[in-house]
């Protein structure tokens, strides 16, 4: 859409513009299960297709950073150019109806993280949000949709992409669509087929890093202080032994650890609501994994070791204590029941992570804690609790030019589909770039 949006607005409606998209209308979007990860029901997830793609029916979080959820400075070549293009989007955001108030914390007081941070070899990303809300991001993305139509762009819903080829759009029903340039943007709903594509077409795609690690569970009193800085506290860091990159994500105060049902697999993640609150606050604590020749293929690594983890705890997540993996021993729900803090998740199996993750992620993992202890005091406590496994994938990245075109020439890719961006912003960011580039193919810009 936001490609969409470059084309009609900065190319004068002199493009026609078809918007092609496997799922329904905004107002047509209905998950009765809203868990697209366990959710069965439906031939197409409502949750991840449709207009406005997955973000239309998320908590429409806005994180207003060139490097989170992907890294814009890679195309635009330097910081302000990247800069700029966030708040490009954030302005579209904005026109379309996105409250106007941002989280940005006190300035001071997360100048003062950042510093005590860094005294500990740690970097804390204070970072601005804009917060659409489950309620108010399809309502933006209604009206974004209807302002596009306004301008003359198509839309071509229930319809799904077989697939491109240079100058040609194949439905599912056997039909061509000729088409001068084509932008591919998937989403991660489409990537497996986005990589397929890739393979057909020969496009150069390689396996992205992936992120596994646990969930951590500490009492919500623990991260107050923090969450007072910052509602999603970002920090990256590199732990002594391996040096290798760990980071907090998915930062929920007073909210829940879940189960997340795969289909060889089962992992964890977190979520928080405005009106039932617990007295517990989770995160993902995540290693990032980097492979190189002769096995580059970070998804089938990713899987095994989650796999692993199910078979252990008879597939249930394993939840454990900080305390009892340091000793090298099982937690037990006895052991549990001695330590301050309950767990939100009560179907996890207790048992002993180190048995089911590699020894170097389970490595990171204390080291991480223990020097986010330094900033966080108590969240490496014995009794703090770890959900295993969490886990997140990453689709193969396209090779593009910095306009993100791939080597088919008038083919542009973006967003999260085809590795270029992990999230709402950076999928958004990328088709102003396609968006542009194909003006410039043009001779429009
Ligand atoms: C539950 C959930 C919550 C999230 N919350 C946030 C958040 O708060 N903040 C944030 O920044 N990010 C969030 N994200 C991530 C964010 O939604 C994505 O990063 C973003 O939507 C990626 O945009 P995209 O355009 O690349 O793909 P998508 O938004 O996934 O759109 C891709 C579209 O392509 C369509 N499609 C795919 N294949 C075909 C085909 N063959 N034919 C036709 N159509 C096809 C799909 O139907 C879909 O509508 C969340 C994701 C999920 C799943």
């Amino acid at each position: 859409m936001f490609g969409a949006y470059e084309l009609a607005y900065r190319g004068n409606g002199k493009l026609s513009v078809l918007i092609i998209d496997q799922g329904h209308d905004v107002k047509n979007r209905k998950c009765p299960v809203q868990n697209y990860k366990t959710c069965t029901k439906c031939p197409v997830c409502s949750i991840m297709s449709g207009v406005g793609g997955a973000g239309t029916l998320s908590s429409g979080l806005l994180n207003l950073r060139p490097d989170i959820g992907g890294d814009l400075i890679e195309f635009t070549g330097d910081e302000k150019g990247a800069w700029d293009l966030v708040n490009y989007v954030d302005s579209i955001f904005l026109k379309y109806g996105a409250p106007k108030d941002v989280y940005r914390g006190d300035v001071d007081e997360a100048i003062e993280l950042q510093r005590r941070s860094a005294s500990c070899g740690i970097k804390f990303l204070p970072i601005t949000q804009r917060h659409m809300g489950s309620d108010g991001a399809p309502k933006v993305i209604d009206n974004f949709k209807a302002d596009l139509e306004k301008m003359g762009i198509k839309f071509m819903l229930d319809t799904r992409v077989e697939d491109v080829n240079a100058g040609k759009v194949i439905l599912e029903n056997g039909t061509t669509l000729n088409a001068r340039y084509i932008l591919l943007a998937p989403g991660r709903v489409g990537a497996n087929w986005a990589a397929d594509v890739a393979r057909r077409l020969s496009i150069p795609a390689k396996h992205e890093p992936i992120d596994i690690g646990v969930r951590v569970e500490v009492p919500a009193f623990v991260m107050a202080p923090i969450i007072a800085v910052n509602r999603d506290p970002k920090f990256h860091i590199y732990t002594d032994t391996y040096d290798d990159f760990v980071r907090t994500f998915c930062v929920n105060h007073q909210g829940f650890v879940v189960k997340e049902v795969y289909d060889k697999f089962v992992g964890v993640n977190g979520h928080s609501m405005t009106e039932t609150t617990s007295d517990n606050s989770n995160f993902a604590f995540l290693v990032r994994v980097v492979l190189t020749e002769p096995v580059e293929d970070t998804t089938a690594y990713g899987r095994s070791v989650v796999q692993q983890a199910t078979i252990l705890g008879g597939g249930e997540p394993i939840i454990q204590r900080l305390g009892d993996l340091r000793m090298g021993r099982r937690s037990t729900w006895t052991r549990i029941s001695h330590s301050q803090i309950k767990p939100t998740l009560r179907s996890a199996t207790p048992g002993d992570i180190a048995m089911a993750m590699p020894h170097r992620i389970v490595a990171d993992i204390i080291e991480g804690l223990e020097k986010l202890d330094e900033i966080i005091p108590g969240v490496a406590s014995s009794s703090t609790l770890l959900y295993a496994p969490e886990i997140k994938f990453s689709a193969n990245k396209f090779e593009v030019n910095n306009d993100l075109e791939t080597p088919i020439e008038n083919l542009f890719v973006a967003g999260d589909g085809v590795g270029l961006s992990r999230g709402i912003v950076g999928a958004a960011a990328n088709g102003v770039i396609a968006g542009r580039g194909i003006l410039k193919k043009a001779s429009l810009l």
